[in-house]
């Protein structure tokens, strides 16, 4: 029997290709297997944030030689109506496409001396760190990264538990120059009819991306919303060059990110911001740490990492999403009327100021305590009437299960 590999890493998107190259350059022995052959299509917006722009750069990746887009303005809606457009100083997000995007990832990590396999299906995962290939083969490794997506058979062994889970919907259309016109540089934002769901338009050159996302527990009404936003972007009845659909899981905060010799990262970990559901930050940096400690077999240095550096961002979309869900209307009314939000929504964008960081200003403290203050004496008044106050709190927990992820889409 062969020696174990140091590193084995399941899956070639943005959080395999940033744990196969952070290991490699750290000299572990990596194998990185990918089901799909390279380029592949992936279900996704493609848009990136500053953060993600960060670690591209440090991956080495030619950024420019894979944007097919920038956005400087903004043009929000609410249901389709009140637009909204608010121009930034420069570019806000590169807009790239996936197949491109992760292509140019694996290379980096295949000449940081990771040995990639694509077109190599892994069909059970150990914790001892057996895997075996859909071919029959088994690999043995000391650290398992399990980055295999939202559909993970990694998560399902080391027992991740996601509590929102999401369906996005999205189709690429390839415009005329006219209208490829219309849309160079701008990007535009849609608040959804349904609680939580919003839509997009990303312009990438000659093709337009239009996407819309939601709670998959309201699957249907997501989908009602995807062809009206379609329409009402004046594409209704257009041919797309893709049109699919794929799951979103935001990690439970108590959920595991390791057990045995098999750790996870990025959509495998519901390692997503929970308001945006923006995942390619949280793959390369989460995909990232599972490289570097996985080259020390150290899985325990990989959770305390991503627990402090990447939970309290999660729990602050958490907050965001929460009151994005009550209150869709306030959002709009901020982009058009109160001074400075636009720029605070930039300034998260590129990653000059986080979300948590902003939840935790003084101001901002100041009126939870307020509404916290209202909420208790609502629940003594509940409980002195007798009343129920059960429902003020409860999650509607879900596993992260691949036969969950098997259901249909559409
Ligand atoms: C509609 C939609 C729009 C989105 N838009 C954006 C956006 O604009 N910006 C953003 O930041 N995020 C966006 N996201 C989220 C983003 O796409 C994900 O968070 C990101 O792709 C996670 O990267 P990953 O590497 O963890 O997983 P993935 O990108 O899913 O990669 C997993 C890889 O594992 C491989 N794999 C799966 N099973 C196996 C197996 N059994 N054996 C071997 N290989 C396997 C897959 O083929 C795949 O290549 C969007 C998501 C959706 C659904």
């Amino acid at each position: 029997m062969s020696a174990p590999l140091d590193v084995l890493v399941l899956g070639g998107g943005p959080a395999g290709a940033a744990a196969a190259l952070a290991a490699a350059r750290r000299g572990a022995r990596t194998v990185l297997v990918e089901k799909a052959e390279l380029p592949r299509y992936k279900t996704c917006g493609g848009g990136l944030v500053g953060a993600a722009r960060d670690q591209l750069l440090s991956a080495g990746i030619d950024l420019p030689a894979v944007t097919r887009g920038t956005a400087e303005a903004v043009t929000v809606t609410w249901g389709g109506r009140l637009p909204v457009t608010r121009h930034a100083p420069g570019p806000l997000v590169p807009l790239v496409l996936r197949a491109e995007l992760d292509e140019a990832l694996v290379g980096a990590a295949a000449r940081a001396g990771a040995d990639v396999r694509t077109g190599v299906a892994v069909r059970s995962v150990d914790l001892d760190g057996t895997v075996v290939l859909r071919s029959g083969e088994t690999l043995r490794a000391r650290t398992v990264v399990g980055a295999d997506g939202s559909a993970s058979r990694a998560a399902a062994v080391v027992g991740v538990r996601c509590d929102q889970v999401d369906l996005g919907l999205e189709a690429e259309f390839a415009v005329d120059d006219a209208r490829a016109a219309t849309w160079a540089g701008r990007l535009a934002l849609d608040w959804g009819p349904v609680p939580g769901s919003y839509g997009w338009v990303f312009p990438k050159g000659d093709l337009l991306s239009v996407g819309v996302i939601g709670p998959r527990a309201a699957g249907d009404a997501v989908r009602a919303y995807y062809r009206a936003y379609r329409e009402q972007v004046g594409l209704g009845s257009a041919v797309p060059v893709t049109d699919s659909g794929h799951l979103t899981r935001v990690r439970s905060l108590s959920s595991p990110l390791a057990r045995g010799r098999v750790l996870v990262a990025g959509d495998a970990a519901g390692l997503l911001e929970p308001w945006t559901r923006e995942g390619i930050s949280y793959a390369l940096r989460s995909g990232r740490l599972a490289g570097e400690w996985a080259a020390q077999g150290r899985p325990d240095g990989y959770v305390v990492a991503v627990t402090s550096q990447l939970e309290p961002e999660i729990a602050a979309g958490r907050r965001l999403m929460a009151a994005f869900t009550r209150h869709p209307g306030l959002l709009q009314a901020a982009f058009g009327g109160v001074p400075g939000a636009f720029g605070l929504f930039g300034r998260v964008l590129d990653g000059r100021a986080t979300m948590a960081g902003q939840l935790d200003r003084p101001a901002v403290r100041a009126l939870r305590q307020l509404r916290n203050l209202v909420a208790t004496s609502r629940a003594i008044r509940a409980v002195c009437d007798g009343g129920d106050v059960a429902g003020m709190s409860g999650h509607d927990a879900a596993r992260c299960t691949p036969a969950d992820a098997a259901a249909p889409h559409r």
